[in-house]
């Protein structure tokens, strides 16, 4: 335990990170105690804001375009005297002095530090050859980039998605909407095949296929074309087909910030590495979100979740170490994902699966998959079945408070 190293709650409190993490973990140590300064320093030039919907509904192109949903009201940050400094974004920790060193040769000290820096959408490797990303490109992290897909939208223009886990098919349903030709490439042999049970991976391509989305699995791109204005207009696969596009998404997972903690010297493993406490390798210093490497209690293994829930555990937990505060039972992971109004919640990680069984017909628009490992339960992905989904929660959670 490092909680008693990080007592009293008092000094200059600095979260890097303005998403979910960053801000949750400002106000959980707020309202559990902690006295001193609280600094948010976020890159973006918005206040903490939600992301989920920047793959649903701030996509769709029915809706306008509503801009960030922010996390907290304005108001709130002066009324718990949470300084939000935007723009702001840290290039350098000085460990040894305990100094940030930001952009425009700001510096700021602190006497404890969470890291919530999120990560960064995975580059393609064949697109990696180019110092700039071709223009009709996109990935999908911040509000910024979601403006520009949208705005890209086009009845009758020729959408590539390259990726089909949760962002990439949520894309191609928004997209679909719009009246776009849209076709995804999956390098696995089925859709979010990464996550889920075949049942559910069969789901979602019927359900796309239906609205005339091409998915092609097992494909990836062996080369393209660049035009003269440095736009992708072919792209050729490796099943021999060639297509005209006119935009690409890219949405083949996450990289973790942790080019910051590296070159501070903390410990970095699939994130930065932290204890139960969220305790980096520097016992001042604090990781949370997705870029934290912890140990899951519930799986007996070290996970790295990207999910608004892990943040906010994480958030809590955090909060509890600073202020010397007992942190709750860990809960069980959980994610949702929503497409043509089809709920997707799961529970639990069902990596290392061995056995799985099927609540009611997975030919049906309500079913759920149940994933057992030596007989036990350790995940549920439901669809649009709120029964199973609870249920499962529960009996995870019974299982591993027991
Ligand atoms: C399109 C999309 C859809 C999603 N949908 C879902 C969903 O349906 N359900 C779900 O549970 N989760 C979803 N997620 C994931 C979820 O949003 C994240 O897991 C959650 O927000 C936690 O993020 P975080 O705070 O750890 O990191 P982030 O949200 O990435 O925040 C990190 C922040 O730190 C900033 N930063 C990084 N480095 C620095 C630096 N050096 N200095 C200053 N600032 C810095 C970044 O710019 C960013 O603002 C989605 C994510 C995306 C992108």
């Amino acid at each position: 335990m490092n909680s008693a190293e990080l007592s009293p709650s008092a000094g200059r409190l600095v979260v890097v990170g303005g998403g979910t993490a960053g801000a949750e973990a400002a106000f959980a140590a707020r309202s559990a105690g902690w006295e001193g300064e609280i600094v948010i320093l976020s890159d973006e030039p918005y206040p903490p804001y939600h992301r989920p919907p920047l793959s649903k509904d701030l996509l769709t192109a029915e809706s306008t375009f509503a801009g960030p949903d922010p996390l907290k009201g304005a108001p709130l940050y002066a009324k718990k005297n949470i300084d939000l400094r935007l723009g702001a974004a840290v290039e350098r920790i000085d460990r040894k002095n305990q100094v940030l060193h930001l952009n425009a040769a700001r510096t700021l000290s602190y006497d404890r530090l969470i890291l919530a820096v999120g990560g960064r959408a995975r580059i393609l490797p064949i697109l990696a050859r180019f110092d700039r990303q071709p223009s009709n490109v996109h990935v999908l992290r911040t509000v910024d980039e979601c403006a520009r897909l949208r705005t890209s939208f086009q009845t009758g223009k020729n959408l590539l998605i390259v990726g089909a886990g949760y962002i990439g098919l949520e894309v191609a349903a928004a997209a679909i909407k719009a009246g776009q030709r849209v076709v995804v490439l999956e390098a696995a042999p089925r859709v979010l095949a990464r996550v889920t049970a075949p049942e559910v991976s069969r789901f979602f391509q019927r359900e796309h296929a239906r609205r005339g989305v091409e998915i092609y699995t097992a494909t990836t791109i062996d080369d393209l074309s660049l035009t003269s204005d440095g736009k992708v207009d072919r792209v050729s696969t490796s099943d021999g087909a060639e297509y005209a596009i006119d935009n690409m998404v890219v949405g083949v997972g996450l990289e973790p910030h942790v080019q910051l903690a590296q070159d501070a010297g903390l410990e970095i493993g699939n994130g930065i590495v932290v204890d139960d406490d969220m305790v980096t390798s520097d016992p001042k210093i604090l990781a949370l979100g997705d870029c934290a490497d912890f140990h899951s209690e519930i799986y007996g293994r070290r996970v790295r979740i990207e999910s608004v829930a892990n943040a906010v555990e994480h958030a809590r937990r955090a909060a509890a170490t600073l202020t010397g505060g007992q942190p709750k039972a860990w809960q069980v992971p959980w994610f949702w994902s929503n497409q043509y109004g089809h709920s997707l919640k799961i529970v639990g990680l069902s990596t290392g699966y061995d056995d799985t069984r099927i609540i009611d017909d997975p030919e049906s628009d309500s079913f759920a998959v149940e994933y057992l490992r030596d007989g036990r339960l350790i995940a549920v992905d439901a669809i649009n079945h709120a029964a199973a989904f609870q249920s499962g929660k529960k009996r995870i959670s019974e299982i591993v408070h027991a």
